[in-house]
């Protein structure tokens, strides 16, 4: 892949990267209100325990996904981003354009939605 390529790509991913830093640190407040909102109705509280749970569930989404976003950084600076680290064969501009942290072609994610890699 080109360099100017590889650094549109970089840029989106730092934008990505910064985006979730700032939803994870959002989660982790809302988090911490709902505690502090907690009141000894029980209605309230299985509502709230449900908005925890909910809220810990999307900030391992976004941990998930920030993972993703940093290796694909990395990959930029070793010179292997847009390679499938499955097959080593670029990755579809288009899938990149979709999903600039794809790790995988498409033929390899489905091989691996399918459990096959
Ligand atoms: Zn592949």
């Amino acid at each position: 892949m080109d360099k100017k390529k590889v650094e549109y790509y970089k840029k989106r991913l730092l934008a990505k990267e910064a985006e979730l830093l700032r939803l994870a640190t959002k989660s982790e407040q809302d988090g911490r209100e709902a505690d502090e909102e907690a009141t000894q109705d029980i209605a309230d509280k299985a509502a709230n325990s449900y908005t925890k749970e909910f809220l810990f569930h999307q900030s391992d989404e976004h941990r998930r996904l920030l993972q993703l976003v940093n290796e694909a950084l990395e990959r930029t600076k070793e010179g292997t981003y847009g390679q499938c680290v499955a097959c080593g064969e670029e990755v579809q501009q288009k899938r990149l354009e979709a999903v600039p942290w794809a790790r995988h072609c498409i033929e390899c994610q489905e091989k691996q939605d399918k459990g096959l890699l």
